[in-house]
């Protein structure tokens, strides 16, 4: 019997990597200068070792090592791409995207920017096509992340990226799911956002691509570390644990990935086959690895989470978990309110068996029947 309870919520965040701790000791308090004291050998020390953190995250994304800039996570990194829009100028961007890029473009909007959401299709896909359709003179940058956190969706941004640049329009990318994940073709991106804990960092560091010649307007003022765009100290444990989490992904992404999708389809086609009425939300290709997303009906996914105590999962992204609203991902690509309220992501990741998968589909027939039968009592 495996160790209780059994952790598949790895799209919310992701066990640190001890290889990316062991990275991280020494710059607590051996080397625990600051980066930016660089009049003394304690100062030049960190700063070295943020440099080469930021060396090995511009080699995982193929950019110039000018081009990487830490923040302390996507939320931060998305907010600050968002930013650079004054009034006047338009937003395209979309009902899929995680909060930190809904959420502030909703404010934008009550301050003069223009923003047109583009809809996804059935399976979350967005169409460029529509793209070509919504643009406008005025339109300052198009933001599409990479992979949906909720239903995996990987979105075509090489080719949305590549009209945006056909255009003379920004395309910026929140690559927070996809990073570590899944390749990602980054040459028609101008800004991108990522986060160290979703691919075995640690929590509160994370960073951003900022092209060349790109004027960023910060979010927060101070001393103007990275070149102004974000001040405040860099968290050096931080940025060295998520170079080295890089590193750990660059070298086992391909294959990880690949026994992460058979595990994936083989809990997808069990639970399809053998728990009546539960249906798949999002693509079976271009989709993340580790990640499956089920409606069951007649049933409420709060009940089933409680009743599935031996296991760590989410009703939808873990950020609105507490709300009783319907997934606006779900809602958007077309969801029945009734089963979306009867909705568990399931995120697989590294430390996950066939075992527990097992285990998992044994365990979604006995909850889900036994809930089924009590409300229809
Ligand atoms: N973007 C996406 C797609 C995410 O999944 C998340 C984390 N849920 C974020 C941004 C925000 O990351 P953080 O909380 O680390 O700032």
């Amino acid at each position: 019997m495996p160790e209780l309870p059994i952790y598949m919520d790895h799209h919310a965040t992701t066990p640190v990597d001890p290889r990316v701790v062991e990275a991280m000791l020494p710059y607590f308090s051996e080397d625990f200068g600051n980066p930016a004291s660089l009049t003394h050998e304690h100062g030049r020390r960190a700063s070295n070792a943020v440099e080469e953190a930021r060396f090995s995250i511009a080699r995982f994304f193929g950019v110039q090592l000018n081009e990487v800039y830490f923040t302390a996570g996507a939320t931060e990194s998305n907010n600050i791409a968002l930013n650079l829009l004054a009034p006047g100028d338009h937003l395209i961007t979309s009902a899929m995207e995680h909060k930190s890029i809904v959420v502030p473009a909703k404010r934008l909007e009550k301050h003069g920017i223009a923003v047109t959401l583009l809809t996804p299709d059935r399976e979350g896909f967005l169409d460029p096509d529509e793209l070509k359709r919504v643009l406008r003179p005025n339109t300052k940058l198009v933001s599409v992340e990479a992979a949906n956190g909720e239903i995996g969706t990987l979105q075509p941004i090489a080719e949305l990226g590549a009209i945006c640049r056909e255009r003379g329009v920004l395309f910026h990318s929140d690559v927070t799911q996809a990073a570590g994940k899944v390749p990602i073709d980054m040459t028609n991106v101008d800004l991108a956002a990522f986060s160290a804990h979703k691919l075995y960092g640690p929590k509160g560091v994370g960073g951003m691509i900022v092209r060349r010649g790109i004027r960023i307007e910060p979010v927060m003022l101070g001393g103007g570390q990275e070149k102004g765009a974000r001040s405040g100290t860099v968290n050096v444990p931080g940025a060295v644990g998520m170079a080295m989490a890089f590193r750990v992904r660059g070298e086992e992404m391909a294959a990880e990935s690949e026994w992460l999708t058979k595990l994936r389809n083989e809990l997808w086609d069990r639970v399809v086959a053998e728990v009546p009425d539960a249906f798949v939300n999002g693509p079976r290709d271009r989709r993340l690895p580790g990640n499956l997303n089920i409606s069951f009906d007649r049933v409420e996914s709060d009940s089933v989470m409680m009743a599935m105590r031996h296991f760590s999962l989410s009703s939808g992204s873990a950020c609105s978990s507490g709300e009783r609203s319907a997934s606006p991902v779900l809602t958007a690509i077309g969801v029945p309110e009734s089963l979306a309220y009867g909705s568990i992501r399931f995120g697989l990741g590294r430390s996950n068996t066939k075992e527990h998968v097992a285990l998992l589909v044994d365990d979604l027939k006995r909850n889900i029947g036994r809930l089924r039968e009590i409300s229809a009592a």
